[in-house]
């Protein structure tokens, strides 16, 4: 019996920082991947938000040289696709004045290959002291009196720890063999596929510029994202598995056979490199996330931020949380599911726990926005192209055009207006709950209103 004070299952992101912390505060901790290496089983790559660099200072130390994937961008580009299926129209967008940590004005995401970033950050877990053992699948926890003990890996080695973290992604056996939760609900995960292209590096500089990201949203297909790396790019799509009435990639494929892409494609010179599909937890609000001497932290735990999936960030967060809780429960001599609660109580605090705080709103406008097209983008799309498009018919006098324009928005009012009191209203109340009362101030708002009703302008003689 090889014996520790913590062991992690999963050397992801979640697992590394977990196992980093731990030894760091001088726990002697060991670290499973099932993969040769970390990160040889994960999604190719990913975006990394400025969250992380907020947070941990060795992220500071992720530069190109150790990460040669990496690409960091300052634009994100949304493409509106019309029911023809060409590009209506696009929005850049670059950070904007109101962004409070510097940093973020200088990039939106620093895009990595997992290849490249789960070892190196693994390598800082091992530095500080971590024993990682890769190539070795854990297959059974080891339990006594409803408590974890430790684990079993495929061999039948058996390692003993008083708390066992759950580092282990969206298909968790720790979580399972525990008895937190047996599988996800069709409503809590996401499958998601995406092709990984090859591009030359000069070319997508050439072209896309700064660009670091894109949306892709239309009435055909789930919002689909594009994320663009040192050498090549990722486009993907998700939804949750209730919601796929045919195979993801009949959606994917229409969006890399749109006309558009096809010439992106061609003048990036980008050739298909893999095609992946994964997993991902999508909740309204995490929950049964530690037991009696057990953790759950990343996806295992389900804690992607509820509006657009972030996870990388979560994982590391919610990792480095709990090795620091079950520091403090080994060292008390006491690592029940009473104990470990400090767990939950100690994101809640953080930013994900905010995140959370609006997760129900979050969820829901995600879902019924680019996770329903057909219902939803039918509708969205032409609306805000003739906002943001109408105006460029010079084939009438101007007035004559808003007044066309004014009249196409009015006829999606029948179903923009229950979509906005719906999923919007709630969103908006529930971010403002604390400032409601203020701006809602009857007494405040009540001499206003004779003033607002003299600046309704009168009707004028026409011009001689
Ligand atoms: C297609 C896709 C794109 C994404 N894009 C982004 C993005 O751009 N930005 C972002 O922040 N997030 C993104 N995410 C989410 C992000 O990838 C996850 O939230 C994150 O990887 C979670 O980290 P983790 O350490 O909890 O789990 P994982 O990264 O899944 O790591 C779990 C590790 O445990 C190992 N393991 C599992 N079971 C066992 C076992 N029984 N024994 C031993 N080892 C085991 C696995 O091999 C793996 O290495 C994306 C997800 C997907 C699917």
């Amino acid at each position: 019996m090889n014996q520790y004070d913590l062991i992690i299952v999963g050397a992801g992101p979640a697992g590394s920082m977990a196992a980093k912390t731990a030894a760091e505060l001088g726990l002697k901790t060991i670290f499973f991947e099932r993969g040769r290496k970390p990160g040889e089983k994960n999604s190719s790559g990913c975006g990394l938000g400025p969250r992380l660099w907020r947070e941990f200072d060795i992220m500071k130390e992720l530069t190109p040289e150790k990460c040669p994937s990496m690409r960091a961008g300052t634009a994100a580009r949304n493409y509106f696709i019309n029911k023809e299926g060409e590009v209506a129209g696009y929005i850049m967008t670059r950070p904007t004045e109101s962004v409070s940590y510097k940093p973020a004005r200088d990039w939106i995401t620093m895009n990595v290959y997992r290849s490249e970033f789960d070892p190196w950050l693994a390598q800082h877990a091992v530095d500080a002291g971590a024993e990682l053992k890769s190539s070795t699948l854990i297959v059974d926890l080891l339990k006594e009196n409803g408590h974890v003990k430790g684990v079993v890996d495929e061999k039948g080695n058996k390692h003993e720890a008083p708390v066992v973290i759950g580092a282990d992604g969206v298909i968790s056996m720790v979580a399972k063999q525990s008895g937190l939760r047996t599988k996800w609900e069709l409503d809590q995960i996401t499958v998601v596929p995406q092709y990984d292209f090859y591009a030359p590096p000069d070319k997508i500089d050439d072209i896309m510029g700064d660009e670091t990201l894109a949306v892709w949203w239309s009435a055909q297909f789930p919002a689909s994202y594009q994320v663009f790396f040192h050498d090549g790019f990722h486009q993907g799509l998700g939804n949750w598995l209730n919601k796929w009435d045919k195979n993801p990639l009949f959606y994917l494929n229409r969006v890399i056979n749109l006309k558009y892409y096809k010439r992106l494609l061609k003048i990036l010179e980008a050739k298909p490199r893999e095609l992946q599909s994964h997993c991902l937890p999508w909740l309204k609000y995490p929950y049964n996330t530690h037991g009696n001497g057990v953790i759950l932290v990343g996806d295992a735990g389900g804690f992607p931020c509820p509006l657009e999936a972030e996870g990388i960030y979560p994982a590391m967060l919610t990792g480095s949380i709990a090795s620091k809780v079950a520091a403090d429960a080994i060292s008390s001599g006491d690592v029940s599911k009473k104990a470990l609660s400090k767990f939950d109580d100690a994101w809640k605090k953080t930013s994900i726990g905010e995140d959370f705080e609006a997760g129900e709103e979050l969820y829901e406008i995600w879902k019924a926005l680019p996770f329903s097209p057909e219902e939803t983008m039918t509708w969205f799309v032409p609306l805000f192209m003739e906002i943001m498009g109408g105006i460029y018919d010079w084939s009438e006098p101007h007035p004559k055009r808003v007044r066309q324009i004014a009249s196409k928005i009015k006829s999606y009012m029948p179903v923009a207006l229950p979509f906005i009191m719906k999923y919007v209203f709630p969103l908006v109340a529930k971010i403002f709950e604390n400032d409601l009362d203020k701006m809602m101030d009857g007494a405040k708002l009540a001499p206003m209103l004779p003033r607002l009703i003299e600046m309704i302008p009168k009707k004028r003689k026409r011009r001689k």
